[in-house]
Protein backbone atom coordinates (compact mmCIF):
# COMPACT_ATOMS: atom_id res chain seq x y z
CA UNK A 1 0.00 0.00 0.00
CA UNK A 2 1.52 3.30 -0.60
CA UNK A 3 2.94 5.57 2.37
CA UNK A 4 -0.46 8.30 1.49
CA UNK A 5 -2.73 5.55 2.08
CA UNK A 6 -1.66 3.87 4.80
CA UNK A 7 -1.43 7.05 6.38
CA UNK A 8 -5.22 8.25 5.58
CA UNK A 9 -6.03 5.24 8.22
CA UNK A 10 -4.53 7.31 11.20
CA UNK A 11 -7.14 9.21 13.73
CA UNK A 12 -6.63 12.54 13.20
CA UNK A 13 -5.58 14.48 16.15
CA UNK A 14 -8.61 16.27 16.74
CA UNK A 15 -10.27 13.15 16.65
CA UNK A 16 -8.72 12.01 19.52
CA UNK A 17 -8.83 15.39 21.11
CA UNK A 18 -12.95 15.07 21.49
CA UNK A 19 -13.11 11.40 22.06
CA UNK A 20 -14.49 10.82 25.70
CA UNK A 21 -11.18 8.85 26.66
CA UNK A 22 -9.10 11.82 26.01
CA UNK A 23 -11.82 14.64 26.50
CA UNK A 24 -11.97 13.40 29.95
CA UNK A 25 -9.07 13.99 31.52
CA UNK A 26 -9.28 17.80 31.81
CA UNK A 27 -9.24 19.25 35.19
CA UNK A 28 -6.83 16.05 35.71
CA UNK A 29 -4.29 16.66 33.28
CA UNK A 30 -3.11 19.98 32.04
CA UNK A 31 -3.73 20.48 28.62
CA UNK A 32 -0.34 20.58 26.80
CA UNK A 33 0.09 17.31 28.14
CA UNK A 34 -2.70 15.80 26.83
CA UNK A 35 -2.15 17.66 23.36
CA UNK A 36 1.64 15.98 23.84
CA UNK A 37 0.57 12.49 24.53
CA UNK A 38 -1.82 12.25 21.41
CA UNK A 39 0.73 13.59 19.35
CA UNK A 40 3.53 11.28 20.99
CA UNK A 41 1.02 8.14 19.94
CA UNK A 42 0.13 9.27 16.70
CA UNK A 43 3.55 10.06 15.98
CA UNK A 44 4.67 6.18 17.06
CA UNK A 45 1.75 5.11 15.02
CA UNK A 46 2.96 6.93 11.88
CA UNK A 47 6.09 6.10 12.26
CA UNK A 48 5.41 2.35 12.40
CA UNK A 49 2.94 2.63 9.20
CA UNK A 50 5.75 3.98 7.56
CA UNK A 51 8.19 1.24 8.38
CA UNK A 52 5.53 -1.15 6.77
CA UNK A 53 5.61 -2.63 10.33
CA UNK A 54 2.75 -5.09 11.51
CA UNK A 55 -0.02 -2.47 12.47
CA UNK A 56 -3.48 -4.34 13.38
CA UNK A 57 -6.44 -2.65 12.36
CA UNK A 58 -7.99 -2.12 16.01
CA UNK A 59 -5.26 0.09 17.00
CA UNK A 60 -6.58 2.42 13.93
CA UNK A 61 -9.68 2.94 15.51
CA UNK A 62 -10.02 6.27 16.85
CA UNK A 63 -11.54 4.34 20.33
CA UNK A 64 -7.98 2.28 20.44
CA UNK A 65 -6.00 5.14 19.78
CA UNK A 66 -7.69 7.30 22.55
CA UNK A 67 -7.12 4.89 25.49
CA UNK A 68 -3.80 4.29 24.60
CA UNK A 69 -3.06 8.55 24.44
CA UNK A 70 -5.01 8.72 27.80
CA UNK A 71 -2.57 6.21 29.36
CA UNK A 72 0.30 8.14 28.16
CA UNK A 73 -1.10 11.02 29.05
CA UNK A 74 -1.56 10.07 32.75
CA UNK A 75 2.18 8.93 32.75
CA UNK A 76 3.60 12.13 31.78
CA UNK A 77 1.25 14.05 34.07
CA UNK A 78 2.59 11.72 37.22
CA UNK A 79 5.17 12.52 38.99
CA UNK A 80 8.43 10.85 38.32
CA UNK A 81 9.86 11.09 42.18
CA UNK A 82 6.94 8.61 43.85
CA UNK A 83 6.66 6.74 47.26
CA UNK A 84 7.33 3.03 46.48
CA UNK A 85 6.91 0.21 49.11
CA UNK A 86 10.31 -1.11 50.43
CA UNK A 87 9.35 -4.58 51.01
CA UNK A 88 13.37 -5.69 50.22
CA UNK A 89 14.41 -5.86 54.43
CA UNK A 90 17.08 -3.19 53.77
CA UNK A 91 16.41 -0.19 56.30
CA UNK A 92 18.88 2.04 54.83
CA UNK A 93 17.90 1.59 51.21
CA UNK A 94 20.78 4.00 49.37
CA UNK A 95 17.85 3.16 46.37
CA UNK A 96 14.96 3.96 47.85
CA UNK A 97 15.91 7.20 49.67
CA UNK A 98 17.66 5.78 52.64
CA UNK A 99 16.06 7.01 56.04
CA UNK A 100 12.67 8.04 56.52
CA UNK A 101 11.89 10.94 58.40
CA UNK A 102 10.67 11.26 61.72
CA UNK A 103 6.39 12.22 62.56
CA UNK A 104 8.42 15.38 64.30
CA UNK A 105 10.83 15.62 61.80
CA UNK A 106 7.98 16.41 59.07
CA UNK A 107 5.76 18.32 61.02
CA UNK A 108 8.78 20.90 61.57
CA UNK A 109 9.32 20.87 57.68
CA UNK A 110 5.82 21.84 57.10
CA UNK A 111 5.84 24.13 60.01
CA UNK A 112 9.19 26.01 59.06
CA UNK A 113 8.51 25.81 55.44
CA UNK A 114 5.04 27.20 54.73
CA UNK A 115 6.13 30.48 56.62
CA UNK A 116 9.10 32.44 57.05
CA UNK A 117 11.76 31.16 59.82
CA UNK A 118 14.45 33.08 61.40
CA UNK A 119 16.99 30.87 59.46
CA UNK A 120 19.61 33.43 59.51
CA UNK A 121 18.52 35.77 61.67
CA UNK A 122 19.22 36.77 65.20
CA UNK A 123 15.98 37.43 66.55
CA UNK A 124 17.70 38.97 70.12
CA UNK A 125 19.96 41.19 68.72
CA UNK A 126 17.32 42.23 65.39
CA UNK A 127 20.65 41.54 62.91
CA UNK A 128 21.96 38.99 60.47
CA UNK A 129 22.03 36.07 62.49
CA UNK A 130 23.71 32.41 61.43
CA UNK A 131 21.76 29.27 59.62
CA UNK A 132 24.55 27.44 61.67
CA UNK A 133 23.68 27.88 65.16
CA UNK A 134 20.32 26.38 65.06
CA UNK A 135 21.68 22.60 65.46
CA UNK A 136 24.79 23.32 66.58
CA UNK A 137 23.83 23.74 71.05
CA UNK A 138 22.53 20.06 69.92
CA UNK A 139 25.13 18.95 68.08
CA UNK A 140 27.69 19.76 70.79
CA UNK A 141 25.29 18.56 73.67
CA UNK A 142 24.40 15.33 72.17
CA UNK A 143 28.50 14.25 70.84
CA UNK A 144 30.73 16.24 73.23
CA UNK A 145 32.31 18.03 70.33
CA UNK A 146 33.22 22.26 70.87
CA UNK A 147 31.91 22.74 67.73
CA UNK A 148 29.79 21.87 64.65
CA UNK A 149 28.92 22.39 60.86
CA UNK A 150 26.60 20.89 58.61
CA UNK A 151 26.48 20.93 55.20
CA UNK A 152 24.81 19.02 52.24
CA UNK A 153 26.15 15.22 52.31
CA UNK A 154 29.04 13.49 54.05
CA UNK A 155 30.88 13.49 50.52
CA UNK A 156 30.96 17.47 51.36
CA UNK A 157 31.77 17.00 54.82
CA UNK A 158 35.05 14.86 54.05
CA UNK A 159 35.74 17.34 50.79
CA UNK A 160 35.52 21.13 52.41
CA UNK A 161 37.64 19.07 55.82
CA UNK A 162 40.22 17.75 53.36
CA UNK A 163 40.45 21.15 51.58
CA UNK A 164 40.70 23.04 54.38
CA UNK A 165 43.11 21.40 56.86
CA UNK A 166 45.20 20.26 53.97
CA UNK A 167 44.88 21.59 50.37
CA UNK A 168 48.30 21.51 48.50
CA UNK A 169 49.95 19.06 51.09
CA UNK A 170 49.69 15.85 52.09
CA UNK A 171 46.99 13.26 54.10
CA UNK A 172 48.42 10.44 55.38
CA UNK A 173 45.65 7.55 55.06
CA UNK A 174 45.87 3.29 55.47
CA UNK A 175 45.66 2.11 52.12
CA UNK A 176 43.04 -0.86 53.95
CA UNK A 177 40.71 2.69 53.98
CA UNK A 178 41.02 3.77 50.58
CA UNK A 179 37.30 2.80 50.29
CA UNK A 180 34.78 3.16 47.40
CA UNK A 181 31.23 3.88 48.47
CA UNK A 182 28.01 3.08 46.32
CA UNK A 183 27.16 6.61 44.23
CA UNK A 184 31.11 6.57 43.28
CA UNK A 185 32.54 7.97 46.60
CA UNK A 186 35.86 7.52 46.59
CA UNK A 187 38.36 8.51 49.01
CA UNK A 188 41.47 9.20 46.62
CA UNK A 189 39.00 10.66 44.08
CA UNK A 190 37.51 13.15 46.64
CA UNK A 191 40.80 13.64 48.37
CA UNK A 192 42.20 15.00 44.64
CA UNK A 193 39.75 17.21 44.48
CA UNK A 194 40.17 18.74 47.75
CA UNK A 195 43.50 19.58 46.22
CA UNK A 196 45.41 17.31 49.02
CA UNK A 197 47.85 14.80 48.18
CA UNK A 198 47.28 11.06 49.61
CA UNK A 199 50.03 10.01 51.36
CA UNK A 200 48.97 5.84 51.40
CA UNK A 201 50.77 4.03 54.15
CA UNK A 202 50.49 -0.02 55.15
CA UNK A 203 49.38 -3.26 53.05
CA UNK A 204 46.01 -3.65 52.40
CA UNK A 205 44.98 -5.60 55.01
CA UNK A 206 47.67 -4.33 57.73
CA UNK A 207 48.86 -0.69 58.99
CA UNK A 208 50.91 -0.52 61.86
CA UNK A 209 51.41 2.77 63.70
CA UNK A 210 54.91 2.46 62.43
CA UNK A 211 53.96 3.08 58.24
CA UNK A 212 52.00 6.16 59.46
CA UNK A 213 54.67 7.79 61.54
CA UNK A 214 57.47 7.14 58.96
CA UNK A 215 55.06 8.89 56.31
CA UNK A 216 55.16 12.19 58.14
CA UNK A 217 57.04 14.89 56.65
CA UNK A 218 56.96 18.63 57.10
CA UNK A 219 54.84 18.43 53.96
CA UNK A 220 52.17 16.37 56.05
CA UNK A 221 49.21 18.06 56.89
CA UNK A 222 46.13 15.54 58.60
CA UNK A 223 46.31 11.98 59.63
CA UNK A 224 43.19 10.07 58.19
CA UNK A 225 41.33 7.74 59.77
CA UNK A 226 38.43 5.81 57.14
CA UNK A 227 35.51 3.72 58.77
CA UNK A 228 35.29 0.87 56.37
CA UNK A 229 31.65 1.00 56.73
CA UNK A 230 30.79 -1.57 53.60
CA UNK A 231 32.84 -3.98 54.08
CA UNK A 232 34.56 -6.33 56.16
CA UNK A 233 38.65 -7.87 56.59
CA UNK A 234 38.43 -11.01 58.10
CA UNK A 235 41.72 -13.05 58.69
CA UNK A 236 45.26 -11.41 59.03
CA UNK A 237 44.18 -7.57 59.79
CA UNK A 238 45.43 -4.80 61.81
CA UNK A 239 44.11 -1.23 61.71
CA UNK A 240 45.54 1.44 64.31
CA UNK A 241 43.33 2.37 66.66
CA UNK A 242 41.75 5.99 66.87
CA UNK A 243 43.41 6.62 70.13
CA UNK A 244 46.46 5.50 69.07
CA UNK A 245 46.62 7.76 65.77
CA UNK A 246 45.68 10.38 67.96
CA UNK A 247 49.17 10.00 70.26
CA UNK A 248 50.83 10.01 66.78
CA UNK A 249 48.98 13.12 66.03
CA UNK A 250 50.02 15.11 69.27
CA UNK A 251 53.58 14.07 69.58
CA UNK A 252 53.81 15.75 65.95
CA UNK A 253 51.32 18.17 66.32
CA UNK A 254 49.07 17.36 63.76
CA UNK A 255 45.20 17.00 63.54
CA UNK A 256 43.64 13.29 63.05
CA UNK A 257 40.64 13.63 61.36
CA UNK A 258 37.58 10.35 61.40
CA UNK A 259 35.03 9.82 58.12
CA UNK A 260 32.91 8.12 60.35
CA UNK A 261 30.27 7.30 57.63
CA UNK A 262 27.12 6.02 58.77
CA UNK A 263 27.83 7.80 61.78
CA UNK A 264 25.57 6.39 64.56
CA UNK A 265 25.23 8.43 68.00
CA UNK A 266 23.92 4.98 69.60
CA UNK A 267 25.34 1.76 70.76
CA UNK A 268 23.35 -1.03 68.39
CA UNK A 269 25.30 -3.83 70.38
CA UNK A 270 22.73 -4.61 73.11
CA UNK A 271 19.89 -5.07 70.10
CA UNK A 272 22.15 -8.09 68.71
CA UNK A 273 24.02 -6.11 66.06
CA UNK A 274 27.98 -5.54 65.93
CA UNK A 275 29.55 -2.85 68.46
CA UNK A 276 30.15 -0.04 65.58
CA UNK A 277 32.24 2.99 67.04
CA UNK A 278 29.63 6.21 68.03
CA UNK A 279 30.35 10.06 67.21
CA UNK A 280 30.53 10.05 70.47
CA UNK A 281 33.70 7.42 71.37
CA UNK A 282 35.23 9.45 68.38
CA UNK A 283 35.42 12.83 70.07
CA UNK A 284 35.83 11.05 73.23
CA UNK A 285 39.34 9.30 72.39
CA UNK A 286 40.10 13.29 71.53
CA UNK A 287 39.93 13.14 66.92
CA UNK A 288 40.25 16.83 65.93
CA UNK A 289 37.39 16.29 63.22
CA UNK A 290 34.92 13.47 62.28
CA UNK A 291 32.38 13.32 59.57
CA UNK A 292 29.38 11.33 59.34
CA UNK A 293 26.21 11.59 57.30
CA UNK A 294 22.45 12.91 58.70
CA UNK A 295 20.53 10.05 56.84
CA UNK A 296 22.59 6.95 57.50
CA UNK A 297 22.24 5.65 61.09
CA UNK A 298 21.57 8.57 62.40
CA UNK A 299 18.07 8.38 60.88
CA UNK A 300 17.37 12.22 59.86
CA UNK A 301 17.72 14.20 56.24
CA UNK A 302 20.49 13.87 53.93
CA UNK A 303 23.15 16.03 55.34
CA UNK A 304 26.90 15.97 56.12
CA UNK A 305 27.43 16.66 59.77
CA UNK A 306 31.34 17.89 61.02
CA UNK A 307 32.10 17.88 64.87
CA UNK A 308 35.58 18.67 66.58
CA UNK A 309 37.67 21.16 67.19
CA UNK A 310 36.38 24.87 67.41
CA UNK A 311 39.05 26.35 65.65
CA UNK A 312 39.42 23.61 63.11
CA UNK A 313 35.64 23.78 62.06
CA UNK A 314 35.41 27.61 62.40
CA UNK A 315 38.07 27.61 59.65
CA UNK A 316 35.90 24.69 57.60
CA UNK A 317 33.16 27.24 57.89
CA UNK A 318 34.86 30.08 56.58
CA UNK A 319 36.52 28.37 53.81
CA UNK A 320 34.50 29.64 50.80
CA UNK A 321 33.39 26.34 48.88
CA UNK A 322 31.25 25.90 52.32
CA UNK A 323 28.91 28.33 50.61
CA UNK A 324 28.93 26.18 47.83
CA UNK A 325 27.70 22.95 49.79
CA UNK A 326 25.97 24.66 52.24
CA UNK A 327 22.40 23.27 54.16
CA UNK A 328 19.17 24.54 53.02
CA UNK A 329 16.39 25.48 55.90
CA UNK A 330 14.72 22.18 55.30
CA UNK A 331 17.67 20.27 56.07
CA UNK A 332 18.12 22.12 59.13
CA UNK A 333 14.41 22.05 60.29
CA UNK A 334 14.30 18.14 59.77
CA UNK A 335 17.87 17.55 61.34
CA UNK A 336 16.92 19.78 64.12
CA UNK A 337 13.88 17.77 65.10
CA UNK A 338 15.74 14.71 64.61
CA UNK A 339 18.80 15.39 66.86
CA UNK A 340 15.99 16.75 69.97
CA UNK A 341 14.76 12.97 69.84
CA UNK A 342 18.09 11.98 70.93
CA UNK A 343 17.56 14.09 73.81
CA UNK A 344 16.06 10.87 75.28
CA UNK A 345 17.61 7.59 73.73
CA UNK A 346 14.57 5.34 73.80
CA UNK A 347 12.73 8.00 72.17
CA UNK A 348 14.78 8.30 69.50
CA UNK A 349 14.99 4.45 69.41
CA UNK A 350 10.90 4.40 69.07
CA UNK A 351 10.81 7.73 67.10
CA UNK A 352 13.69 8.00 64.41
CA UNK A 353 11.93 5.09 61.92
CA UNK A 354 15.68 3.86 61.03
CA UNK A 355 16.40 2.84 64.22
CA UNK A 356 13.10 1.64 65.01
CA UNK A 357 13.60 -0.49 62.22
CA UNK A 358 16.86 -1.76 62.74
CA UNK A 359 16.15 -2.83 66.37
CA UNK A 360 12.44 -4.08 65.79
CA UNK A 361 12.49 -7.52 67.68
CA UNK A 362 11.88 -10.86 65.80
CA UNK A 363 8.71 -11.32 68.21
CA UNK A 364 7.24 -7.82 66.37
CA UNK A 365 8.36 -8.70 62.93
CA UNK A 366 7.02 -12.41 62.99
CA UNK A 367 3.90 -10.98 64.42
CA UNK A 368 3.66 -8.63 61.23
CA UNK A 369 4.82 -11.46 58.87
CA UNK A 370 1.45 -13.62 60.39
CA UNK A 371 -0.76 -10.97 59.41
CA UNK A 372 0.00 -10.09 56.39
CA UNK A 373 -0.01 -13.90 55.41
CA UNK A 374 -3.61 -14.41 57.59
CA UNK A 375 -4.73 -10.94 55.08
CA UNK A 376 -3.36 -12.46 52.15
CA UNK A 377 -4.71 -16.11 52.43
CA UNK A 378 -8.28 -14.44 53.61
CA UNK A 379 -8.29 -12.94 50.19
CA UNK A 380 -9.57 -16.46 48.66
CA UNK A 381 -7.75 -16.50 45.87
CA UNK A 382 -6.56 -20.20 44.37
CA UNK A 383 -3.89 -18.43 42.26
CA UNK A 384 -2.40 -17.17 45.54
CA UNK A 385 0.04 -19.30 47.50
CA UNK A 386 1.85 -17.44 50.60
CA UNK A 387 3.77 -18.88 53.71
CA UNK A 388 6.33 -17.59 55.95
CA UNK A 389 9.93 -18.39 56.63
CA UNK A 390 12.67 -17.44 58.59
CA UNK A 391 15.28 -14.81 56.87
CA UNK A 392 17.49 -11.87 57.46
CA UNK A 393 17.21 -8.72 57.01
CA UNK A 394 19.79 -5.92 56.47
CA UNK A 395 20.83 -2.58 57.48
CA UNK A 396 21.90 -0.70 54.38
CA UNK A 397 23.76 2.21 53.88
CA UNK A 398 26.70 0.23 53.64
CA UNK A 399 26.69 0.20 57.63
CA UNK A 400 27.16 -3.00 59.45
CA UNK A 401 27.81 -5.08 56.38
CA UNK A 402 28.28 -8.79 58.29
CA UNK A 403 25.22 -7.89 60.50
CA UNK A 404 21.95 -9.29 58.98
CA UNK A 405 18.91 -9.68 61.65
CA UNK A 406 16.57 -12.09 62.20
CA UNK A 407 13.52 -11.31 60.40
CA UNK A 408 10.22 -13.71 59.18
CA UNK A 409 10.05 -13.31 55.41
CA UNK A 410 6.39 -13.68 53.02
CA UNK A 411 6.81 -15.86 50.56
CA UNK A 412 4.33 -15.23 47.65
CA UNK A 413 3.60 -17.12 44.55
CA UNK A 414 1.39 -17.08 41.84
CA UNK A 415 0.09 -19.78 40.21
CA UNK A 416 0.80 -19.57 36.40
CA UNK A 417 3.39 -16.33 37.11
CA UNK A 418 7.27 -17.11 37.81
CA UNK A 419 8.38 -15.06 40.71
CA UNK A 420 11.02 -13.03 38.16
CA UNK A 421 7.31 -11.68 36.60
CA UNK A 422 5.86 -11.83 39.96
CA UNK A 423 8.50 -9.18 41.17
CA UNK A 424 8.10 -7.00 37.66
CA UNK A 425 4.70 -6.91 38.09
CA UNK A 426 4.76 -5.33 41.97
CA UNK A 427 7.31 -3.20 40.60
CA UNK A 428 4.99 -1.65 38.02
CA UNK A 429 2.01 -1.36 40.25
CA UNK A 430 0.89 2.24 41.61
CA UNK A 431 2.17 2.38 44.08
CA UNK A 432 5.67 0.09 43.24
CA UNK A 433 6.29 -2.74 45.53
CA UNK A 434 10.01 -3.41 45.52
CA UNK A 435 10.29 -6.61 46.94
CA UNK A 436 13.28 -9.46 46.97
CA UNK A 437 14.24 -12.28 44.52
CA UNK A 438 16.50 -14.74 46.61
CA UNK A 439 16.83 -17.92 45.52
CA UNK A 440 13.72 -18.33 42.76
CA UNK A 441 11.36 -17.14 46.15
CA UNK A 442 9.74 -13.55 46.04
CA UNK A 443 10.04 -12.83 49.17
CA UNK A 444 8.45 -9.53 51.37
CA UNK A 445 10.14 -8.95 54.48
CA UNK A 446 7.87 -6.95 57.11
CA UNK A 447 11.15 -5.32 59.16
CA UNK A 448 10.57 -2.43 56.16
CA UNK A 449 6.81 -2.13 55.68
CA UNK A 450 5.31 1.34 56.69
CA UNK A 451 2.05 1.65 57.77
CA UNK A 452 -0.79 0.85 55.03
CA UNK A 453 1.96 -1.16 52.64
CA UNK A 454 0.11 -4.31 54.04
CA UNK A 455 -3.14 -2.70 52.24
CA UNK A 456 -1.44 -1.75 49.01
CA UNK A 457 0.44 -5.17 48.69
CA UNK A 458 -3.06 -6.87 49.12
CA UNK A 459 -4.79 -4.98 46.90
CA UNK A 460 -1.73 -5.85 43.97
CA UNK A 461 -2.04 -9.25 44.68
CA UNK A 462 -5.61 -9.06 44.47
CA UNK A 463 -5.38 -7.53 41.40
CA UNK A 464 -2.54 -9.80 39.71
CA UNK A 465 -3.76 -13.19 41.22
CA UNK A 466 -7.47 -12.68 40.20
C1 LIG B 1 28.41 6.91 53.04
C2 LIG B 1 29.80 7.33 53.24
C3 LIG B 1 30.26 8.53 52.67
C4 LIG B 1 29.38 9.40 51.81
O1 LIG B 1 28.36 9.95 52.56
P1 LIG B 1 27.11 10.68 51.81
O2 LIG B 1 26.31 11.24 52.93
O3 LIG B 1 26.42 9.62 51.05
O4 LIG B 1 27.69 11.72 50.94
C5 LIG B 1 31.57 8.88 52.90
N1 LIG B 1 32.39 8.11 53.66
C6 LIG B 1 31.98 6.94 54.22
C7 LIG B 1 32.95 6.12 55.02
C8 LIG B 1 30.66 6.52 54.04
O5 LIG B 1 30.24 5.38 54.59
Amino acid sequence: MPDQQRLAQLPKVDTLLVHPRVAGLEGSVPRPVVLSAVRQHLDGLRARLLAEEEVAPAELEPETAAGAAAELALCLAAPSLRGVVNATGVVVHTNLGRSLLSKRALERLLELNQGYSNLEYDLAKGARGSRYVHVDRLLCELTGAEASLVVNNNAAAVLLSLQTLAKGREVVVSRGQLVEIGGSFRIPDVMARSGAVLREVGATNKTHLRDYEGAITSETALLLKVHTSNFAVVGFHQEVSLSELKDLGDRYHLPVMEDLGSGSLVDFSPYGLPREPTVQQALAEGVDLVTFSGDKLLGGPQAGIILGKAELVERCRKNPTNRALRVDKLTLAALEATLELYREPEKALAEIPTLAMITAPYERLSGRASRLMRRLKGLNLQRLKVSTREGMSRVGGGAMPLSAPRTRLVQVEVEGMSPTRLEQALRGNDPPIICRLEDGHLLLDPRTLQDGDAAAIAKALAALAA
